[in-house]
């Protein structure tokens, strides 16, 4: 044995994981390798395959969507047209940011900006009505500044300038195929950087954020119209939706709106012009030739650390299957995962729904009542395996025409996207719509509609295969499972009740429990150095809830095991989270993820449970014990 072995009791994950990291090479165009990122770069190997296949017309797909995808793809794969086009297709949009002089014209294009994605000084959208989740609501948030958290702009904080620098490169660089003189190219520049830096004084924080039941701010409608004057919320209104208003919105980020008159009116007027016309620009960059592509992207490489972009086939692919997301996620898992599988997992999740309910009766610091109201929550979760059974017919509407360049195909679809969120406004709620596809590596909870979603990508090795043991399956699969079931009793999930509503269905003394139970896992986790940075306890409190939930219901159902082996529980549940990253993603991550890095992930939850101790003898002196009375248990 060599000295550098390191002790699976002193650090599971590099025991684990530490001789890949030694060798891993993390690929040019993407910020990290292992664990999903690796399982993410196999599918979309596989699928550029099925993509190449599909465009040369060598098979074809039952799907009907298939077909624009596919041809999305061969228009994506042109560069000669989109750099013989140049900057030419976005001019039109430019030219209508430039001509507007007053607030007053702003107003008259705004309902129209909001459809073509040109940035109004706030965001507007028709989302679910937290309180009444049948319904839609009138969203309205701050606009997005231009660094990845208004922390960025303290003053101590280096990191802020030296990101800026690279975006006033990029976008300098942009300019320079703009129809503007040298001059103008340099006020627009400096206008957007003073707009940008007026906004981070009144947006959110990725912290604030976290707390995501504090977005529910109700307003009336004349009260938001008189905070966002000079923009003309009413007109915006009427003009969105055929002279009808609703009787209130729902602000996301006070601050930003109550106080947006001290980035937004007469006087700022120029700067949000400027503002508007840099960004939209930018945006548009991956749309044009490849030379304002590889400008477009600088900012975005740099902030992961990112040396290039993907191959012009990889991005054909990846614009394609975003663009056609549900369509190409059920060929997925129709093609690669299928109706057996299916079937198996959902009879995984009913095992551990039933088993979480035994912990939920058994639990200490609950009272019977609130138990009850918990169980209800539970049993009436609803789950999406998988992929959707069919493909939903709003796909059917996303269609452009064969001779439509690149860049109008693409902007025909993000107008029937936007189009179709706005006109959702007095729909009621489509609760059979899927949160992720078929291909993604992920799984999520939607505490709105109180469902699960496990995408087909995420049902392969290491977290589920028919050839690991069932333990193994049970530290991977089993242990997401439950983690995306806790979501539903994280911090803001305990906060909705069985049926997606902002409601408070807990005792006050239980609720306090509860709270002071976050507590302890805040301090847990705050502060913990990871490569040159600091995890936010608070930030990440949420995950680190459900990571919990999700290993305790695990090892609940391994002690219902024949043979458990309790090791390969533990060493899977480490695999899973392997990752390596670039330097630069992970300060990124530490600062804007309501994830804790992959490492602490397999090297904290464990320690919370008697069974760690047990299976590896883990003693005082080694680096993975914490005493039995600092060890957390909430779900
Ligand atoms: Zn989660």
């Amino acid at each position: 044995m060599s000295e550098t072995t390191v002790r699976i009791q002193d650090d599971l994950f590099q025991a684990v994981n530490g001789e890949w990291l030694k060798t891993a090479v993390i690929p040019e165009d993407r910020p990290t390798t292992g664990g999903f990122a690796e399982l993410d770069q196999n599918v979309e190997k596989l699928m550029m395959t099925e993509f190449r296949a599909f465009a040369a017309g060598e098979k074809t797909s039952e799907i009907p969507e298939m077909k624009y995808a596919v041809s999305l793809y061969r228009k994506a794969l042109d560069s000669e047209a989109r750099n013989a086009a140049g900057i030419a297709p976005v001019l039109p949009l430019l030219e209508r940011i430039r001509a507007l002089r007053t607030p007053a014209d702003l107003n008259d294009a705004a309902a129209a900006f909001l459809e073509d994605g040109i940035r109004l000084p706030v965001r507007m959208s028709a989302d679910t009505d937290m309180k009444d989740a049948l319904h839609h609501a009138f969203n309205i948030t701050g606009p997005d500044i231009i660094l990845p958290d208004t922390a960025y702009y303290a003053k101590e904080n280096p990191a802020g300038p030296q990101m800026l620098q690279i975006f006033s490169g990029m976008a300098a660089a942009a300019l320079r195929f703009a129809p503007l003189t040298e001059e103008e190219q340099a006020q627009y520049l400096a206008d957007t950087l003073a707009f940008d830096a007026l906004i981070a004084q009144k947006v959110k924080s990725q912290l604030e954020w976290a707390d995501y039941t504090a977005a529910y701010n109700p307003m009336p409608t004349d009260e938001a119209a008189a905070c966002l004057c000079p923009l003309d919320l009413k007109k915006i209104l009427a003009d969105l939706y055929d002279g009808r208003l609703p009787e209130k919105v729902i602000v996301n980020d006070p601050r930003a709106i109550r106080e947006m008159s001290g980035y937004f009116s007469e006087e700022t007027f120029p700067l949000y012009v400027h503002w508007c016309y840099v960004r939209t620009l930018l945006d548009s960059t991956a749309l044009l030739s490849e030379e304002l592509y590889a400008i477009g992207s600088t900012f975005r490489r740099a902030l992961m650390g990112v040396a290039s972009d993907p191959a012009p086939e990889k991005r054909a692919y990846q614009v394609a299957s975003r663009c056609y997301s549900e369509p190409v996620g059920v060929y997925y898992g129709r093609t690669y995962f299928g109706e057996e599988a299916k079937k198996d997992v959902v009879e995984l999740v009913r095992k551990i729904i039933a088993t979480y309910q035994l912990r939920i009766e058994k639990n200490r610091f609950l009272s019977p009542a609130t138990k009850e109201k918990a169980i209800l929550k539970l049993s009436t979760i609803t789950v999406k395996m998988g992929y959707p059974d069919a493909v939903h017919p709003f796909w059917s509407t996303m269609v452009f025409d064969e001779g439509d360049s690149y860049y109008e195909a693409m902007t025909k679809l993000s107008r029937i996207r936007r189009k179709y969120i706005l006109s959702r406004l007095y729909e009621p709620v489509d609760r059979s719509i899927w949160g992720m596809p078929g291909h993604m590596v992920n799984a999520s909870y939607n505490p709105f509609v109180n469902d699960i979603t496990f995408p087909a990508a995420i049902l392969q090795k290491p977290f589920y295969s028919i050839r690991q043991s069932v333990s193994e399956n049970l530290g991977g699969i089993g242990a997401v499972i439950g983690h995306e079931i806790s979501h539903a009793f994280d911090n803001n999930g305990a906060k909705f009740d069985e049926n997606g509503n902002l409601a408070n269905w807990w005792t006050e003394s239980d609720y306090e429990a509860f709270r002071l139970l976050t507590k302890d896992m805040i301090e847990q986790f705050d502060g913990i150095p990871f490569h040159g940075g600091k995890v936010s306890g608070e930030l990440v409190v949420s995950e680190n809830i459900a990571d919990n939930g999700g290993l305790g219901v695990a090892l609940e159902i391994m002690h219902t095991l024949d043979e458990p082996d309790f090791r390969a529980f533990f060493i899977n549940w480490a695999r899973v989270w392997c990752m390596k990253a670039k330097e630069e993603y992970i300060l990124l991550l530490l600062n804007n993820d309501v994830h804790s890095p992959g490492e602490l992930r397999a090297n904290m939850a464990p320690r919370n449970f008697s069974e760690w101790y047990e299976a590896f003898d883990v003693q005082p002196t080694d680096g993975m014990y914490i005493a039995p009375e600092k060890r957390i248990s909430i779900w």
